[in-house]
């Protein structure tokens, strides 16, 4: 099922870099042109700096829980949040893997993060869904029926509440999301065939600031393209799992994803425009979410259903009594 894929570097020989003329690891979609190895991480290094301006993601003195999945897009998070942490001074990064439990897949994917947290010097902090909800991903899916919803909807919920709860736990007053503008975009189609576009309203690259029980969320890739973080971990040898999950094939964002990939092909920088159609170019953060307490574990949420949406699963699935 799984593959032991742990990418190490290996780059493409392209053109003369545009800039500077030296050999070319990437190109810029755009407008075709290749860049170096060094004018290619510059450019990368800066479009998170121009998301840390702009939202004002980072400040001195945060204790930031950084989400690392073993993937390219987290792993390359960690490495450009700690030289910003380093430059900023006064931040604590702290690393946290969720373990799903998906045969196969997600331990692998750990055997990477915790490579890359040796190199940085940083503590990985682990968590799973079976000890935290009694439940692996894999006994959800198994015990869903034909009825249940898709694996992603129970991977989605609970991993977002385990991370939240595991940045309480650690004394982040952030936690940083490798969400990259491939994600933005596609979370932003997928609402819109859901047809439920009100939800492209509640999304934002910093949010839930202020909300009572959650960690406030930043993303700090929502101006890099996923395809940039591969090359950007290749350009710094940093290992990173580079398989599927197993379940990806089941989700919808498969969809938006080959369709998106499919258009920036065609019309490149379609991404972009996209993107700039819902983020907010002054930095304004989107309304504050409205919050309750769940009458059956006690954790926020919006108030808008009898339960929060873990107990829902949960109960779903006879894990958890509502
Ligand atoms: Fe979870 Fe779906 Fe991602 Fe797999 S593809 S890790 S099930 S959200
Ligand atoms: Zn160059």
């Amino acid at each position: 099922m799984g593959c032991a894929r742990v990418v190490r570097p290996s780059l493409p020989a392209l053109g003369a870099c545009f800039k500077c003329g030296l050999p070319g690891v990437a190109r810029v979609e755009c407008t075709k042109q290749s860049l170096c190895r060094e004018c290619f991480c510059r450019q990368f290094e800066e479009r998170v700096r121009k998301a840390n301006y702009r939202y004002k993601l980072l400040r001195r003195g945060d204790v930031v829980g950084v989400g690392v999945s073993g993937g390219k897009d987290s792993t390359a998070m960690l490495y450009v949040l700690s030289k910003l942490a380093a430059e900023i001074g006064g931040i604590t990064l702290k690393p946290v893997f969720v373990d799903e439990g998906i045969r196969g897949y997600r331990s692998e994917a750990g055997l990477s993060a915790e490579a890359l947290c040796r190199q940085l010097g940083l503590k990985l902090n682990s968590f799973s869904f079976k000890d935290a909800f009694g439940v692996s991903l894999d006994e959800a899916v198994a015990k869903r029926g034909v009825k249940g919803l898709g694996a992603c909807s129970y991977c989605g919920v609970l991993r977002k509440r385990l991370l939240n709860s595991a940045c309480r736990e650690l004394g982040c007053n952030k936690l940083a999301i490798g969400h990259t503008a491939d994600d933005f975009c596609q979370t932003f189609l997928m609402n819109f065939l859901r047809g439920d576009a009100a939800a492209n309203g509640k999304f934002g690259v910093f949010v839930n600031a202020g909300v009572k029980g959650f960690v406030p969320r930043i993303k700090p890739l929502a101006f890099n393209l996923e395809a940039d973080c591969e090359v950007y971990c290749r350009c710094h040898g940093l290992p990173f799992y580079g398989c599927k999950c197993p379940y990806s094939k089941e989700a919808f964002r498969g969809l938006a994803e080959d369709f998106l990939n499919e258009a920036d092909a065609k019309y490149p920088g379609a991404k972009f425009n996209f993107l700039s159609c819902f983020l907010s170019p002054s930095g304004k953060r989107p309304r504050r979410a409205s919050h309750a307490s769940c009458p059956s574990c006690g954790e926020s949420y919006s108030g808008s259903a009898p339960a929060c949406k873990a107990c829902e699963v949960l109960g779903a699935l006879g894990v958890r009594r509502l």
